[in-house]
Order: structure tokens, then sequence, then C-alpha cells
């Protein structure tokens, strides 16, 4: 099974992956934490992506898709896979269908968590707050400039994978448990179409 989780930064795409990863033993596979590892580890690709993150401008479409290839190619024995953060940008997204129809696999659910980005900021200040590693760009002036992106590069996924019959809104204002049973319920079409 391999599910995309859309949204906007901060409506909770790494939340619901987390209990999905637990629940259900899927594989995560999130760019951001890629991207994050590869600056821990101080490779070339996380020095180059760190000014870029912290600005909360995008990473090159090449490189999240070699990325996501090498990741995908061995992730695919598993539970199944949930896409988080990827793909932001329609070159992802049609380099995604790609590399899917090559490896003879599919989507199976693409899930956009709404939420009111007036709140969007709250959430982000309380995760800098709480988090033991703050994010560098865990900040409301970088959050506005990844909305912006967001809006810009990648809303017009959204449009993408409605066309293909894919997708599925949960509203993201509701309790963290209120959102998991919705995306639960959405994941059980599938169940109980195999
Ligand atoms: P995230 O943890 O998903 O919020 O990602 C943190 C940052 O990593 C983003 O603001 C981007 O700079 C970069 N990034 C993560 N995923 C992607 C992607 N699919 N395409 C381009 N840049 C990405």
């Amino acid at each position: 099974m391999i599910i995309i989780l859309l949204g906007a930064p901060g409506a909770g795409k790494g939340t619901q992956s987390a209990r999905l990863v637990a629940e259900r033993g899927l594989t995560q596979l999130s760019t951001g934490d890629m991207l994050r590892d590869a600056l821990a580890r101080g490779t070339e690709l996380g020095k180059q992506a760190k000014a870029i993150m912290d600005a909360g401008k995008l990473v090159a479409d090449d490189i999240i898709l070699a990325m996501i290839r090498e990741r995908l190619t061995a992730s695919t024995g598993g539970n199944g896979v949930i896409l988080d953060g990827f793909p932001r940008t329609i070159a992802q997204a049609e380099g995604l269908d790609k590399m899917l129809e090559e490896m003879g696999l599919r989507i199976d659910h693409v899930i956009e968590i709404g939420v009111d980005e007036n709140v969007l900021a709250d959430r982000i200040m309380t995760r800098a707050k709480e988090s033991d590693e703050t994010r560098d760009d865990d900040s409301v002036e970088v959050l506005q400039k990844r909305l912006k992106v967001y809006h810009e590069s990648t809303a017009p996924i959204i449009p993408y994978y409605q066309n293909r019959g894919k997708l599925s809104v949960v509203d993201g204002m509701q309790s963290i448990d209120a959102v998991a049973s919705a995306i639960d319920a959405i994941l059980k079409t599938t169940e109980e179409r195999s």
C-alpha cells in the first residue's frame, strides 16, 4: 500500500504518519527527515540543503526524486509506505508516477489534511517550544515563507491527484484522534476492496 499525506506545514502529517507506522507497521518516507539526516551526517547534500531549508524554500526536484527512488526501492517489500512531505511539486508528482510505473506499483490513497492557516502559526510555535532539538525552520517568519511556497508549488498537486481519482480530504482542525479515525476510514476502503 502506498499512501501520500498532503497538507500545509504544521497540518499534522508527521503526527499522523508516526501513528500509522506504529499501528500498521508502515514505513514512513519523509523527505524532510532524509534531508535533516543528511545534514546531521555532514554530507555535501546536507550542507547544500541547509540554506534552502532554513529559508523555507524547496530543494531541487531531481535531488528529491533521487533520494525517494533509493528509499522506495529499499522499502517495497514491507507492509506499505507513507510518503510524508513528498511530492511537493507537480514535477515531483510526475516523477513519482513514472517511478512507480517502472516498479509495477501504484498509489492507493492521497490524503489531504486540511487546516485553517491562521492556527498554523500557533502550532508551529508550540512545536518549537516543545521540541528538544528546535528545528531551524520552526519560526513564524519561515512558516510564512513555507506557506507561500506551499500555495505556489505544492497546492497545485491537489487537483493533479483529484483528477486521477486518488484524493480524499480530512478535516485537520479536529483532534488528533478524530483525524486519525478519518484517515482509518479512508484506508478501510482499500482493505475492503482487496
Ligand atoms: P518538512 O520536514 O517536510 O517540513 O521539510 C522541511 C524542509 O525540507 C522543507 O521546507 C524543504 O526545504 C525541504 N523539503 C522536504 N521535502 C521536500 C520536497 N519533497 N521537495 C523539496 N524540498 C523539500
